[in-house]
C-alpha cells in the first residue's frame, strides 16, 4: 500500500520534471529562433534627475520577449534561460545594437526638431559571459561606430556578481573601453560581492542602489535609510555618480533626494517604455511628473 503511493508519487514527480524541462527545452529553442529573427525588442526607462518636474537624462535598455503563445516572458527568467544555453551573448549583442540604433535615431530627430529632447546616454546591460568573451571590446567599438554615435554615449551596466567571477578579465575589458570613452555602472549595488577593496581599483562611473534598499526607505531614520546614505557617501568619496533604482513613492523619493542622490529611476516617474512611449517623452521635453502607473508590460 504504502510502497504503490511512494511508487506514485515518484511517478508524478518524474512527469512534473519531465514537462517542466520539455517546456524548458522548447522555450530556449523558441527564444533562439526569436533571437535570429531579430524578435527580441527592448524597452526604455526613463533615468531622471530628480525635481519638479522631474527631467530624464538617460534611459536604460531592457529586454522584451513576447512569447507567440505563452505571451510575455519575464526577462529573469529567459535570460536565466539563455544563460544556461549560451544565448546571453547573442541576446547583450543585440541589445546593444537595437540601444544604440534608437539613440542615433533620436539623436537625428532631435537635430531635426522632431524632439525636444534625446538622452544624454542609453544604459546596456551586459552579463559576465559577454563580457568576457573574447572580443567583446572590438564588437562594442563596432556597434558604436556603426550606429553613428562615440563610445561616450554608451553606459554598460554590470553586476558586482559578473565582476567577481572574472575579475580580471572583466576589468582588463572595461578599463579598455573606459579609456575610449564608455561609461561603466554597477548595478544593484549592494547585493552581490560584498567586499568593497574592489571598488578602488575597478574602472567604474556610476553605483546603482539596488532597489531593495530602496524599498525599505520609509521615513527620515532607520536602517534602510542607513545603508542608502552609505552608498551615497561612498559613492560621493570616490567620486561616483550614484543612480537610485526601485523608487515607487513619493516618500521614497523625498528621502533619496534628501541624501543628495542626483538621479532616480523606478515606477513613480516612469516605468520602462515601449519605443513609441519613450517618443512621446522626448517629443514633449523629457518631463516626467511623479505619479502613480499603470503596468504597461
Ligand atoms: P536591472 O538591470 O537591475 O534592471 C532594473 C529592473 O528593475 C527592470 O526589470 C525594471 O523594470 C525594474 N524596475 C525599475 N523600476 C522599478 C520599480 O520602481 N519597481 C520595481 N518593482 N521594479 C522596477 P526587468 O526589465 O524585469 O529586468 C530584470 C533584470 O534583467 C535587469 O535588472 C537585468 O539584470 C536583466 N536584464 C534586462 N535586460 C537585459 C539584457 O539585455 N541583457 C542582460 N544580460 N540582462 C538584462
Ligand atoms: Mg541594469
Ligand atoms: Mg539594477
Ligand atoms: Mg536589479
Amino acid at each position: 500500500e504504502a510502497k504503490a503511493a511512494g511508487g506514485g508519487r515518484w511517478t508524478l514527480l518524474d512527469e512534473e520534471v519531465r514537462t517542466r524541462a520539455r517546456r524548458a527545452l522548447r522555450l530556449v529553442a523558441d527564444l533562439r529562433e526569436a533571437l535570429a529573427r531579430g524578435a527580441v525588442d527592448v524597452h526604455y526607462q526613463p533615468v531622471v534627475q530628480p525635481g519638479r518636474p522631474a527631467r530624464l537624462r538617460s534611459v536604460e535598455a531592457l529586454c522584451r520577449w513576447t512569447h507567440p503563445e505563452l505571451g510575455p516572458v519575464r526577462p529573469d527568467v529567459f535570460i536565466e534561460l539563455a544563460e544556461r544555453a549560451n544565448l546571453v551573448p547573442v541576446l547583450d549583442s543585440h541589445v546593444l545594437q537595437v540601444a544604440c540604433r534608437d539613440l542615433a535615431s533620436w539623436r537625428s530627430a532631435q537635430a531635426a526638431g522632431d524632439l525636444a529632447v534625446s538622452p544624454e546616454h542609453v544604459a546596456v546591460n551586459v552579463s559576465a559571459v559577454s563580457l568576457s568573451a573574447e572580443g567583446f571590446a572590438d564588437g562594442v567599438r563596432r556597434v558604436v561606430a556603426a550606429a553613428g554615435l562615440q563610445l561616450s554615449d554608451l553606459c554598460l551596466e554590470v553586476t558586482e556578481t559578473a565582476l567577481a567571477s572574472d575579475l580580471r578579465a572583466c576589468r582588463q575589458v572595461l578599463e579598455e573601453l573606459r579609456a575610449d570613452g564608455v561609461r561603466v555602472a554597477i548595478d544593484d549595488f549592494g547585493t552581490g560581492y560584498s567586499s568593497l577593496a574592489y571598488l578602488t581599483d575597478l574602472p567604474v562611473d556610476h553605483l546603482k542602489v539596488d532597489r531593495s534598499f530602496v524599498r525599505d526607505l520609509r521615513s527620515t531614520t532607520g536602517p534602510a535609510r542607513a545603508v542608502a546614505a552609505a552608498v551615497v557617501s561612498l559613492a560621493r568619496t570616490l567620486g561616483l555618480g550614484v543612480v537610485a533604482e526601485g523608487v515607487e513613492t513619493l516618500e521614497q523619493d523625498a528621502v533619496i533626494s534628501d541624501l543628495g542622490c542626483e538621479a532616480v529611476q523606478g515606477y513613480l516617474y516612469s516605468r520602462p517604455l515601449p519605443r513609441e512611449a519613450l517618443l512621446d517623452v522626448l517629443r514633449s521635453g523629457g518631463e516626467l511628473a511623479p505619479g502613480p502607473r499603470t503596468p504597461t508590460v
